[in-house]
């Protein structure tokens, strides 16, 4: 039987209904309107796509939003002085800025100018700091998303076998600490696995994954992951977006994996829905915080 296909955009929009029950909650109970502002930086026309789809789904969910556009040639320290303005604005909530950056940009010092109670997509060392603990503040949106795919699809991840092929900062590095932690905000059954987190210099990499429950690729490499690299009956979340002559691919080589695995997330429609979704919350949960604070 060929493995079920998960619908990241169906899930997305059933917690995105949620997201906006709650800030109109939140609204209704005198709160300002949780505002989130994205910062970008040249005419990266994936990142302008990134950016107009997270404006959309703010409209959707009644968070207001602002995309400040800087040049392409704009210096570390413009970029600095925006987000020192951005901090001290009270009426913002939540503050994002778009990577890649430019090269010449010292991106590492911008990311950690953002003020951590402002931090929605979770990059501030405070931030990971505090997730690497087990007492998380944000979490962040791509492997935070993860979780709440295999929730909603019904898969575990106790004392389940996790291989994560990638160790980027953004997804596979949190991922691997979320999913080994005893806790996690969806309950101790999506915490507690027993995590390998493969990468470039992983030796035996198609021996590691074909023991793992569950795989999670988040390499940049189309098609990376095939059928013979699975373990029947296995899960299999594909970060991937590859952009290539056929269009849009992931990671995985999904018609192959389709006849081994039970679970696959197609790209597109899987995690990416996701990812957008999280900033949501976290921009809400930033507004809640920074009302408190
Ligand atoms: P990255 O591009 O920063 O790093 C790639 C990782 O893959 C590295 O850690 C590297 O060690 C590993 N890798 C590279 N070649 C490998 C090999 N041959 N064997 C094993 N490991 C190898 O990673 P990223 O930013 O996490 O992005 C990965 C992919 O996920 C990209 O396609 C990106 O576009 C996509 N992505 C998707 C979302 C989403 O919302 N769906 C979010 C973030 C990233």
């Amino acid at each position: 039987m060929p493995a079920t296909t998960i619908d990241g955009k169906q899930i997305s929009k059933d917690i995105q209904a949620k997201i906006k029950q709650q800030v109109a909650d939140f609204v209704a109970a005198g709160h300002q309107q949780p505002k989130l502002v994205a910062v970008l930086v040249g005419e990266d026309p994936a990142s302008q796509v990134y950016v107009r789809n997270k404006e959309r789904a703010c409209k959707r969910a009644g968070i207001a939003s602002q995309l400040t556009r800087l040049s392409a040639d704009s210096t570390t320290q413009q970029l600095l002085e925006l987000v020192n303005e951005l901090n001290n604005d009270g009426s913002v909530s939540g503050i994002l800025v778009q990577l890649p950056l430019p090269p010449a940009i010292d991106a590492i010092k911008v990311l950690d100018a953002i003020s951590p109670l402002k931090d929605v997509d979770a990059f501030h060392p405070e931030n990971v700091g505090l997730l690497s603990q087990g007492r998380p503040r944000f979490l962040p949106c791509t492997p935070f998303g993860i979780v709440h795919i295999l929730k909603r699809s019904g898969i575990t991840t106790s004392g389940k076998s996790v291989c994560i092929i990638g160790r980027s900062d953004i997804v596979g590095k949190p991922m691997a600490l979320m999913l080994a932690q005893k806790d996690s905000p969806l309950g101790s059954d999506m915490a507690n696995a027993t995590v390998t987190l493969c990468h470039s210099r992983t030796k035996n990499l198609a021996e590691v994954c074909a023991t793992a429950d569950i795989v999670i690729a988040a390499i940049g490499k189309p098609e990376f992951v095939t059928a013979d690299m699975l373990k029947p009956g296995a899960t299999v979340i594909d970060v991937g977006i590859n952009r290539t002559d056929d269009g849009l691919v992931g990671d995985v080589d999904f018609d192959s994996a389709l006849d081994v695995a039970s679970h696959i997330t197609p790209v597109p429609g899987g995690v990416g829905p996701l990812t957008v979704t999280i900033l949501l919350e976290n921009t809400l949960k930033a507004a809640q915080l920074n009302q408190a604070s």
